[in-house]
């Protein structure tokens, strides 16, 4: 069991190689009931960290909806994964009194003071889901983000940005920023924060920030995720 998070910043934590390359964010925690991609991101960011090798671009670890992951709920008043598009238009009504449009707009701050650097920006959307499901990802159907996860061995499912209404990762990508949603099983499940740990490796290598070798235990990152068990 993944207990609730309670001390979080907007902000978890960032990695900085010495070349320069693009930058990555992970959100994750999006869904206050969903701490398994936090645990994941602090996992990637200590390793990192304690380890020497080096590193190209910048990681970024971006927590979602404070105040429902200190919760443990999903959401406040509104679930923040549907209110990004198709505008950005927050009723002036309900600015201050709706939590997320609070957390909205700090994601959109920080989102804008890290672009300010001019590198290419990949988004990735972790997640996890309420009943036992096999990982996934998801994308809105761009040369740009097909481009990103070829060759990823995990199951694509597209349209989904159709069935939801507003998701944040359809938003950035009519942004023009790649934009990678991936779920990784069940809420409380250990093994949702493992294959989210193989998923944020596989990215950090798939676009050249470390090389394969820097995997701990692997060189071969999409081992890792070809290894997650199917059907479950
Ligand atoms: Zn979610």
């Amino acid at each position: 069991m993944t207990p609730p998070i309670q001390n979080i910043e907007r902000l978890i934590g960032s990695h900085h190689g010495r070349q320069p390359g693009p930058n990555l964010i992970f959100f994750a925690g999006i869904h206050g009931n969903e701490p398994a991609g936090i645990y994941a991101l602090k996992h990637i960011l200590d390793r990192l960290q304690s380890d020497a090798g080096s590193f190209r671009g910048n990681m970024y670890a971006i927590a979602g909806n404070i105040k429902a992951l200190k919760g443990g709920s999903r959401y406040i008043h509104k679930d923040l994964n549907r209110i990004w598009y198709p505008n950005s238009i927050i009723p002036p009504s309900e600015r201050n009194y709706v939590a997320e449009y609070r957390e909205k707009i700090d994601i959109l701050k920080l989102l804008v003071s890290i672009l300010d650097n001019g590198q290419p920006t990949y988004i990735f959307d972790l997640h996890t889901t309420s009943s036992h499901s096999m990982p996934f990802i998801s994308i809105s159907d761009t040369l740009k983000n097909r481009r990103i996860i070829k060759s990823i061995p995990v199951h694509l499912i597209l349209g989904l940005e159709e069935l939801l209404d507003g998701p944040m990762f359809s938003f950035f990508s009519e942004m023009g920023l790649p934009a990678i949603l991936f779920e990784a099983g069940q809420h409380q499940a250990m093994s949702s924060v493992e294959n989210h740990v193989a998923f944020i490796w596989t990215m950090l290598a798939k676009l050249k920030c470390i090389s394969k070798k820097r995997i701990p235990g692997n060189n071969d990152p999409f081992t890792l995720l070809k290894n997650i068990p199917r059907g479950q």
